[in-house]
């Protein structure tokens, strides 16, 4: 039951709401047990001949009372309650969002998009129905059920009473029993459900190459067989879950035998009225729900408690990026300076960076090339602190960005992944992604610098048309310059492009970066690029080769080294030149 306790600082902030659903869920036991005595008074009447007119017209005067009050106090808890429990799974599902905002790629690395959905829709539906059901069906079984039982045993009589409630730690023992089984069960009915969601994430993201590939059957049938499994478990939950009804209705059965048998003989020996044997066994039935409610009990809270758990397990992974204590607010930006010694990713043992060292003054621009897994994209994401180097720092000015709010290193970056992601919104609203509120002239204008103006001038609603799946399809080209008109809205001090011009022409690529610079050099920026001519520019060109700098300098200094760059660099023009037909 500790799935309460963990709950205590909800039902707390919801005391008041809380407190009168349940006072309200007793009165109506309490009002419940009015009818049963009436009727069993009229019984006795009707046996000894003293029926009155008075006696009918107050009966049913004061059921036809009691009915509606309880039609009334019934809404109003359930309102109460149910409302409460709508708030907590809102309040849990807000805490995991922003939990999970702000976690690490490493985070990401380590747990599947399906479980995360899973927990997000499930298990929050779980802990929901656990403060709803939950509460509902312990204080029924409690106080519903105590009170029934003690109006049984003082007015009627406690050795009958004794006698038809002797089923009942049958019932706790078998209840419970069935509570850890369906538990164990629920879990891994859970898990199965948790692939299924990841299958589908992966099917979804990975539509073009199954379909590439000509993989759709064999797709189909690894869907299928995960389904079979969920269906399996749940199937194995479902049984154990069918056991709670007819077992209860079992025992409910033996305990109506036990207060008739031993009813008849107290009504035969006259220590029991046929009246006071009516009212018993219409009380004993008011017990039904309550002994259910007491199987549902283990079953809800069993629930609530693996699903509180699960999501409890990813609360309580601490992001592992955090502001050091007294981290500045605000710092000026200066030169940019890397000092990385040695840098490991976690869980990797080989270094991805080594001994990279450079300075770059405000407006500097810096270029990164290499062969893939050289390093690069390391390079430029050590900058956004998604990862903390152990051996080395990095300076902006001149503070660490160690000892900077996350916040505030990334207000003077704008980055450009090679991954780009648009959302589903309209080509203005992606643009203005990083500044809300930025004006149609500012988006237009940064769109003009990426050149992809005369794009969005072609969609059927220009900068209104949507994105993405009930929107326009964009070419891979077209939606990388909107995340680089994206990146340049920002105006920070620090640009950092991750190839991310792959998909544009060269002549397209010469042409933003000549944009860029145009904006008065204001920017230091970081280009990694497979394409050397995008670097030929750069005051710095570093040259990665397994995470060590293997050469260094501006293009003409490489190019005078005759090293891999000048190699590189004369392979790729003499590839453009046969591209575009032997002309220079
Ligand atoms: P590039 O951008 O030059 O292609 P990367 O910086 O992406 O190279 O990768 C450098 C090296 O780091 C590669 O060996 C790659 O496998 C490794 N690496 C990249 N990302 C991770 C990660 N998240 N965890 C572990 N190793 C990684």
């Amino acid at each position: 039951m500790h799935v309460f306790l963990d709950l205590m600082w909800f039902f707390k902030t919801r005391k008041k709401h809380y407190t009168i659903g349940i006072l309200l869920l007793i009165s109506v036991s309490f009002i419940g047990l009015f009818p049963p005595r009436i009727i069993g008074r009229f019984v006795d009447h009707v046996q000894h001949h003293t029926l009155t007119a008075q006696f009918v017209w107050l009966s049913v005067v004061s059921i036809g009372l009691m009915a509606p009050a309880m039609y009334v106090l019934r809404y109003y808890w359930r309102v109460l309650l149910f409302g409460s429990a709508i708030e907590l799974s809102t309040t849990l599902r807000l805490r995991l969002f922003q939990h999970l905002s702000k976690m690490s790629p490493t985070f990401y690395q380590k747990h599947r998009v399906g479980d995360l959905m899973a927990h997000a829709t499930n298990d929050i539906q779980a802990v929901e129905s656990t403060a709803t059901d939950g509460i509902l069906t312990l204080v029924d079984s409690i106080s519903t059920g105590l009170l029934v039982i003690a109006t049984m045993a003082v007015t009627i009589d406690w050795k009958l009473t004794i006698a038809a409630l002797l089923p009942m730690p049958i019932m706790a023992y078998t209840t419970s029993r069935y509570g850890n089984i369906l538990h164990r069960r629920f879990e891994v009915a859970q898990a199965a459900f948790s692939d299924l969601n990841d299958k589908v994430h992966e099917s979804v993201n990975g539509v073009r190459a199954i379909k590439a590939f000509g993989q759709e059957d064999n797709d189909i049938a690894s869907f299928s067989a995960l389904s079979q499994d969920v269906v399996q478990k749940n199937m194995a939950v479902a049984r154990i879950d069918a056991l709670f009804d007819p077992t209860i209705q079992v025992i409910v059965g033996a305990s109506f035998f036990l207060a008739f048998a031993v009813g008849a003989v107290f009504v035969v020996h006259h220590q029991l009225t046929l009246g006071d044997l009516t009212s018993f066994s219409i009380y004993l039935g008011q017990l039904i729900w309550p002994m259910l409610a007491f199987g549902f009990l283990f079953n809800i809270v069993e629930r609530g408690r693996a699903s509180h758990d699960r999501v409890q397990a990813i609360l309580s992974i601490a992001p592992d990026i955090v502001d050091p204590p007294h981290a500045l607010h605000h710092v000026e930006s200066g030169d940019l300076t890397y000092q990385i010694q040695r840098f490991v990713y976690p869980g990797s043992h080989d270094a991805a960076l080594l001994d990279v060292q450079f300075t770059l003054k405000p407006g500097q621009t810096l270029g990164v090339v290499g062969k893939t897994g050289s390093g690069k994209t390391t390079l430029l994401r050590l900058l956004l602190r998604e990862f903390d180097v152990d051996d080395g720092d990095i300076f902006i000015g001149e503070h660490t960005i160690y000892g900077v709010t996350l916040d505030e290193v990334r207000r003077h970056i704008a980055y450009v992944p090679q991954d780009h992601f648009l959302f589903s919104a309209s080509v203005a609203d992606n643009i203005a992604f990083g500044r809300f509120g930025a004006t149609r002239d500012e988006i237009e204008s940064v769109a003009k610098l990426a050149s992809v103006h005369d794009d969005i001038l072609g969609f059927p609603q220009g900068y209104d048309t949507l994105v993405g799946e009930r929107g326009v399809t964009l070419s891979g080209g077209q939606k990388q310059r909107i995340s680089i008109a994206r990146a340049l809205l920002l105006d920070t001090d620090i640009l950092m492009l991750d190839d991310c011009l792959s998909a544009v022409d060269a002549r397209t690529e010469a042409a933003i970066l000549a944009g860029i610079k145009s904006r008065g050099g204001r920017q230091t920026t970081l280009i990694a690029t497979h394409r050397l001519s995008a670097v030929e520019h750069a005051d710095l060109i570093l040259v990665l080769q397994g995470g060590r700098i293997s050469e260094r300098g501006t293009h003409s200094e490489l190019m005078a080294k005759r090293g891999w760059y000048a190699t590189m660099y004369e392979h790729q023009q003499l590839e453009a030149m046969v591209e575009q037909g032997g002309a220079v």
